[in-house]
């Protein structure tokens, strides 16, 4: 059951991850362990990735063409590395991994093969709000109740191809609830795409179960930042567009007057592909597939009740919520406080406490605008190297800010707030 666990319980990390030892300077003096609470922008590698990514570099070389050892492995890693992204997202024998940059691209990729119209709502992250070329938005409404009968309105109201939707709010952490979607979506003759950067990396995937055509991640979301992402759905769509780049390893055969294309995955992956960025996520998403997601959900849970319990109290904090009716909500708690800019709360936190987090208006402005914080607020997220201790110095930091005591001055300089004077950074340090 959520959030039950105690701090004991959540003292230790989930996964063993990149920079868990980091020592970083603060603006005072001295040097803290870095707490690292931006997973939701990019998390750190799994020390599994990491380990396969050097284990793989004596035999990294080209792929599909050539004849060499090396070659031959990198190629049978590339290829294997969609059979791993497969299962960890529980797609069916008929669906096809595309491997992109990010979800960005992979969204992309996909506006390019819609053959008619996309419904999206306005609380999405502008990946999935811009890249659509003839897209409704729907505005939510106050319950999520509510919303899925606009999105049933607006998809029932005129054919639709594609209901594209966020499997979690990246500025609130809520979760959607997707299966009922893809049956609204179905109902209505369209198909369903799922923006899942926020939700595989704290919730299970089964993409065959719920009735999802299509699914999206990041890489660097999913604790393998080696710069691949991937789109995971029905070859239809896929094989007839055009190819998303044209050019070397998405055909079958050229001559000077005519192309014919090679179908999904190849048409789309023109070009030297990402080995060993594919080869991360794959490992990523193996070691995922193995772990405990209730165990994921309980500690996060936690560790966000923690930080309410913690920071409920504080004079003018309020949190951000889309709506009352939603169960489920992964690592990420957001809030303001009166009398603070988000960027000047951000800028202590990593000055005084070594803390980082995320502020702005996350790539969400329509969203941020709908929950009256046109000026952005400021987001922690967790993921599975957070713990509890990580969770109370946060808390300390906060109430010490309000409480009229951090020990340096802030000011805002070109839109960014900064220390000053800022000790940490020599001008002559190599980064
Ligand atoms: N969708 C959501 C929900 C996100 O949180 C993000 C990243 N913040 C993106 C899409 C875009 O991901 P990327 O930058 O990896 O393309």
């Amino acid at each position: 059951m959520a959030g039950v666990l105690t701090a004991d319980e959540c003292a230790a990390p989930l996964a063993r991850v990149s920079g868990s030892d980091l020592q970083v300077p603060l603006v005072q003096g001295g040097n803290r362990t870095y707490v690292n609470f931006d997973y939701a922008a990019s998390a750190p590698a799994l020390s599994q990735v990491t380990d396969r990514v050097a284990a793989l570099l004596p035999t990294y070389s080209s792929v599909h063409r050539g004849a060499g050892y090396a070659s031959r492995v990198s190629t049978a890693c590339y290829e294997k590395a969609r059979e791993s992204v497969s299962r960890f997202v529980g797609a069916g024998e008929d669906q096809v991994v595309v491997f992109t940059r990010n979800t960005t691209d992979s969204l992309n990729l996909l506006a390019g093969c819609v053959p008619g119209s996309t419904v999206v709502l306005d609380i999405e992250h502008h990946a999935n709000l811009l890249p659509w070329k003839n897209s409704r938005v729907v505005r939510a409404a106050d319950t999520l109740a509510e919303t899925v009968q606009l999105l049933v309105a607006e998809l029932c109201s005129r054919p639709t191809a594609l209901l594209a939707v966020t499997g979690a709010s990246n500025v609130t952490g809520e979760v959607l609830p997707i299966a009922a979607l893809a049956e609204v979506a179905h109902r209505c003759g369209a198909r369903i795409l799922v923006d899942a950067a926020q939700l595989a990396p704290h919730r299970r995937i089964d993409i065959e179960a719920w009735g999802v055509d299509y699914l999206v991640f990041s890489g660097h979301k999913l604790y393998a930042p080696f710069g691949a992402g991937v789109l995971v759905g029905r070859p239809d769509w896929l094989d007839a567009a055009e190819p998303y780049l044209a050019g070397g390893g998405a055909v079958r055969n050229v001559t000077v007057d005519s192309t014919l294309w090679a179908p999904a995955p190849a048409r789309h992956e023109a070009g030297t592909p990402n080995v060993l960025g594919a080869a991360a996520l794959a490992t990523a998403c193996d070691v995922l597939s193995d772990l405990d997601f209730d165990r994921v959900a309980e500690h996060e849970s936690a560790l966000s009740a923690r930080i309410r319990a913690g920071l409920g109290s504080v004079d003018g904090l309020e949190f951000l919520r889309l709506w009352a009716d939603v169960p489920d909500t992964v690592g990420i708690v957001t809030f303001t406080i009166d009398g603070f800019e988000p960027g000047e709360i951000a800028a202590y936190l990593s000055a005084e406490h070594g803390i980082g987090v995320r502020d702005g208006r996350f790539c969400a402005h329509p969203l941020l605008e709908r929950l009256g914080r046109p000026t952005g607020a400021v987001r922690v997220s967790l993921g599975l190297g957070s713990t509890s201790e990580d969770v109370d110095r946060l808390v300390h930091a906060v109430c010490t800010l309000v409480d009229g005591k951090r020990a340096w001055i802030y000011v805002k300089e070109e839109g960014q707030w900064n220390p000053v004077p800022e000790t940490r950074f020599s001008p002559d340090a190599q980064v």
